[in-house]
């Protein structure tokens, strides 16, 4: 098995309702997304997955939450922009782009500081 690995970041606001403590307060981050796929082959080539289309399609996605305030975005209206929601929402939202007979998404890990980040997956 062959995991096809990359790294963006993007930058957004987001407040939590209903969390007692500063995090109600509208305030930043800036996020860092690990993306990784499995494929159990390689092309004719030797390649799992190129990496040029996994950036493409994760930025493709990202643009839409880069310098927004994503509390107020349809994708998170009925539930909070945890670092657990936005990286359960990238994860569904990349495998039904990508996913096919050979290539998984496999994990999505966001990262709301050098310290502290969530990874989701499904088995
Ligand atoms: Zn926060």
């Amino acid at each position: 098995m062959y995991e096809i690995e990359i790294r963006r970041t993007f930058s957004a606001a987001h407040q939590l309702k209903g969390y007692d403590g500063d995090c109600k307060n509208l305030h930043g981050h800036n996020y860092s997304v690990v993306v990784t796929v499995k494929s159990p082959e390689l092309d004719s080539i030797g390649i799992a997955m190129d990496f040029k289309v996994l950036k493409s399609e994760v930025d493709n996605l990202l643009k839409g939450y880069d310098h927004k305030n994503l509390s107020e975005l349809p994708d998170f209206a009925d539930i909070n922009p945890t670092s657990e929601v936005l990286a359960r929402t990238v994860y569904r939202k990349l495998s039904e782009r990508l996913n096919n007979g050979l290539l998984k998404v496999y994990k999505v890990r966001i990262g709301e500081s050098e310290n502290s980040a969530i990874t989701y997956y499904e088995d």
